[in-house]
Order: C-alpha cells, then sequence, then structure tokens
C-alpha cells in the first residue's frame, strides 16, 4: 500500500448498478493506493455515501429530474450526456483553483462519453473505463467497422455463424435491432461510447490472462496504455456495499439450512425484464429440476407486474422449504455460500466475473449488450457454463439437471475451477493485474499537470460551445 501521494483522481460513474458496482470498486482500489477519491455522479441511483466515507462526492445535475431511469433510453443517456457538462466543468474549475495541481486525472464510464470533451477544454488527462470484457468491444467494433455486412439479417440466419466473431452467431450481436436490422441512433451511440476522444489510457475489469489476445488487438486499434487490473471485487481490499437495492439477508440464512452444493442461484440482474411467459417457464422448470433454488425476482422486472404475482397461483406453497424467492440478494454473499452449486444468469459481466471467482458454474440465459457474447465466451470457448436453448420448462428442466447433476456438469465445475484459479494467480504480487495495478498507479501519477498539455484542438472547443443548449426531456 502506498500512503504518501497526495493526488486526487475524480470518477464519473453511469447510473447502472453493474457501471456503478465497478467505478465504486475502482475508487477503492485507488484510495488503497493512496489517492483521494472524489465522486462526481447523477441523481439517479446516487451512491449511498456512508458506504463509502473516504470518498469525497458531488451530485450533477442532469436535468431528467422526474424520468424513470431504471432502464434509460438513448434519448436519456444522450440528454444527460449534454447536461452534465457544464455542472462538470464548473466542479472542476472550483476544484482546481482550491486544489491546484494536485487533480491529476478524470476517470470516467465510457457511457458518459461527455466526460472527453470537459477534459479536453480543461486541459485534464482523463481515462476511460471499460465495465466489460474485451470480447465485447471487439465484437462492438468489429461490427462498427462495416455494419452493413451485419444488418439486416434474416430470421434465418440467427444461427449462422459469424467466422470473425467466432463464436458469435447473428443472434449474439451486442447491438439490440429492430426487425433484424439496426437503427443510426443506436449506432450512433455506440460509435460514441467505444470511442475514446482524447483519452489517454483504458482501465479494464478484466484480465489479460483470460482476455489476452483480444485486449492486444483492441490496443493495436486504440494505440493508449491498457491497464486490466480485474476482477475488481476481489483486488479491492476493503468490499464496501456498491448496491442500490435493498438486499435481503434472510436468504443466507435459508441457504444455510441446504445441503452443501445443493442450490441453484436464480438472478437475472439489475436491468433485464421478461414477460409473464417467461417467468411462468421459468418457474416450472425450476419447479420440475427437483432441485433447491433461490429465486431473485426483481421488482419491476417482469413486464406489466410489480414484482412476482405473475407466478402460478399457490405456486410458492407448492415448492415450499425447497425454493425461496426474495427482491434483491446480497449476490457475492450468495455466490460465495457453500450450498450453491449453480447460477442461472443473463450473463451480465459483473456475474459473470462473480461467479466464476466462487467456482459457480453457470446457466446462460443472456438478453442484451455484452450478455449474448459473454454466453457464447462462457458455454464454447470457456466451457464453463451451460447456454440456454429455449425459454421452455422441459428445456429449463433439462439444463438445471444437466448442469447440477450429470456428468458434463461436473465437467463444467471443473473448468470453472481451473478458470478461477487463473483468475488468482492474476492477483497475486507477480500476477498481471496485480502489476497492471502498480503500473496503472505510476501512470497517474506520472501524467503531466494540465498546464503542460497542448490546448485543445478546434473540434473539442467547437463541441464546449453546446454546453449552453441544455436538454429538456418531458417526464
Ligand atoms: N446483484 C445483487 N443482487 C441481486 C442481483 C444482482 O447484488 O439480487 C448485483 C450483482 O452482484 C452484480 C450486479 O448486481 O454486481 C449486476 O451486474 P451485472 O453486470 O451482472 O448485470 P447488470 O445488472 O448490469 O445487467
Amino acid at each position: 500500500m502506498r500512503v504518501e501521494r497526495k493526488q486526487s483522481v475524480v470518477l464519473v460513474p453511469f447510473l447502472l448498478q453493474g457501471h456503478l458496482t465497478p467505478m465504486l470498486q475502482l475508487g477503492s482500489l485507488l484510495h488503497s493506493q493512496g489517492f483521494s477519491v472524489i465522486v462526481a455522479h447523477t441523481p439517479h441511483n446516487a451512491p449511498n455515501y456512508s458506504n463509502h466515507p473516504q470518498f469525497v462526492f458531488h451530485s450533477m445535475d442532469d436535468g431528467l429530474q422526474g424520468i424513470d431511469m431504471s432502464f434509460p433510453s438513448l434519448v436519456h443517456i444522450n440528454c444527460m450526456n449534454k447536461n452534465c457538462k457544464e455542472p462538470l466543468r464548473n466542479y472542476l474549475v472550483s476544484m482546481m483553483e482550491e486544489e491546484g495541481d494536485q487533480l491529476a486525472c478524470i476517470i470516467y464510464d465510457n457511457i458518459m462519453f461527455f466526460v472527453d470533451d470537459v477534459a479536453t477544454q480543461l486541459r485534464l488527462p482523463s481515462i476511460v473505463l471499460r465495465t466489460y470484457s474485451a470480447a465485447y468491444l471487439h465484437s462492438m467494433l468489429t461490427i462498427l467497422q462495416q455494419p452493413e455486412k451485419y444488418f439486416p439479417f434474416e430470421d434465418s440466419q440467427l444461427l449462422d455463424p459469424l467466422p470473425e466473431l467466432h463464436p458469435l452467431r447473428f443472434k449474439d450481436i451486442p447491438i439490440t435491432t429492430v426487425n433484424n436490422t439496426v437503427q443510426a441512433p443506436l449506432l450512433e451511440f455506440s460509435r460514441s461510447m467505444s470511442d475514446i476522444g482524447s483519452s489517454v489510457a483504458t482501465i479494464w475489469n478484466t484480465m489479460q490472462d483470460l482476455e489476452n489476445s483480444l485486449l492486444l488487438r483492441l490496443q493495436e486499434h486504440y494505440k493508449v496504455p491498457f491497464f486490466p487490473i480485474g476482477p475488481f471485487h476481489k483486488m479491492v481490499p476493503v468490499a464496501s456495499s456498491t448496491s442500490i437495492l435493498q438486499e435481503d439477508n434472510s436468504c443466507i440464512d435459508w441457504l444455510d439450512r441446504q445441503a452443501p452444493n445443493s442450490v441453484l442461484y436464480v438472478s437475472l440482474g439489475s436491468l433485464v425484464r421478461i414477460d409473464d411467459k417467461e417467468l411462468i417457464e421459468t418457474a416450472w422448470g425450476l419447479a420440475n429440476s427437483d432441485q433447491p433454488f433461490l429465486w431473485v425476482i426483481r421488482p419491476g422486472s417482469v413486464y406489466g407486474f410489480q414484482c412476482a404475482e405473475a407466478l402460478p397461483d399457490g405456486y410458492e406453497e407448492m415448492v415450499g422449504e425447497r425454493g425461496r424467492i426474495v427482491k434483491w440478494a446480497p449476490q457475492k454473499q450468495v455466490l460465495a455460500h457453500p450450498a450453491v452449486a449453480g447460477f442461472f444468469t443473463h450473463c451480465g459481466w459483473n456475474s459473470t466475473l462473480e461467479s466464476i471467482l466462487e467456482e459457480v458454474p453457470l446457466i446462460c440465459r443472456p438478453f442484451l449488450a455484452d450478455q449474448p457474447v459473454n454466453a457464447r465466451y462462457l458455454s464454447q470457448i470457456y466451457k464453463a457454463g451451460f447456454e440456454l436453448e429455449a425459454i421452455e420448462r422441459t428445456v429449463i428442466e433439462k439444463t438445471i439437471r444437466k448442469l447440477m447433476l450429470s456428468e458434463e456438469g461436473k465437467d463444467v465445475k471443473k473448468r470453472v475451477v481451473d478458470m478461477k484459479q487463473n483468475i488468482v494467480a492474476a492477483m497475486q504480487i507477480d500476477g498481471t493485474s496485480h502489476k497492471n495495478l502498480n503500473d496503472l498507479v505510476d501512470f497517474i501519477s506520472a501524467l503531466p499537470s494540465r498546464l503542460a498539455l497542448p490546448m485543445p484542438v478546434v473540434g473539442a472547443i467547437m463541441s464546449s460551445n453546446h454546453i449552453a443548449s441544455k436538454c429538456i426531456i418531458e417526464s
């Protein structure tokens, strides 16, 4: 641990749970290395300040009060990127007046791409945080380079392979389509998100040992230093809660009453929504599998329903003590529990890493963004899980039994144990993530003071002119 450093870093997270968590974890990592950490966040899903007394927090007005941001649309995200420029700029200016050259850099989630403009204007170095796998960004970039090669496609092509993106198929393209084609605003957003502007480096919540060749290819493209220092949740010296929703800890007592290695944990993360048909098929698949299960049904995650009312009548009574349903679980604790044997997941990157690091094999039911890519890598390359081939109760039942009871399930478990061991090696003193973290600390410490940086290019000055006009959305 380095304690003499007095420099500060400003972190700008994106508000969704899967993005906020890694940014706060990165903050803890940098704080443990002696940096002062300031978190400039938007009002929706504001972090719980009392869980991070070591950070300074600053709330930026994004002009989106009263808007439901549980599943932000592109319009909302673009609006946020526009509206936050001025508040961030003003905050940084006042901070620089107070702190002088102590502010080393700004680290921002790639969805908050406005930060690059502000940083350029103020001649502050900025660094991008990628909260997902290199495999995802690689596939995204490949598609963005030639979108006409992929869109539109026919339903009959869904299972056709994409050799240059092996092991992906058309079905796994990580850009949301409407009628198998992509809308121009989504392409534009994907470009903004993958672009790094004038940022000087990229931090990754992944590991060189897992994704080295893809990281190298990406680095050739971006031509800035990469710092893969994952898995953040295990690299942090002290884990603080980053949960936005209230965790129901009673499920740990329930897990304590289950046999070792017997429970399937089911959760589709913080964002995904399903229809009631899928809820019912899943419910019967779980019930008919005869395996104990802990199932997270998040409020608002079933279209048209508050929470679990769409379950078949009398379902919870019928399942009895064998099943437990909660609204939100302390997931890392659940996955670390000796009773848990498998994870039925949407394959969000945090969930993926949390599962592997607890040696829990997966059943992959991906929906959007990076999830299909993670699911394909998990099932086809790492062989750490099984893909769910159809959302039908019989298929769900069969896949659960395969994971929990079969020889194939045992093989998958072995693969997860191997993966974990490789990742743990990366975290050791001479491991890649550990070394990359040291390099990152040195890199930030050696960044030139802002006065030594070149004046902003004309394009950046031009784009800062937009600061004055605010984007307004009616709630
Ligand atoms: N999570 C949790 N309790 C739950 C479900 C999820 O604490 O009941 C956490 C989980 O540990 C993970 C995050 O929410 O850190 C979800 O992030 P991920 O990238 O897996 O998916 P997303 O929510 O972004 O789709």
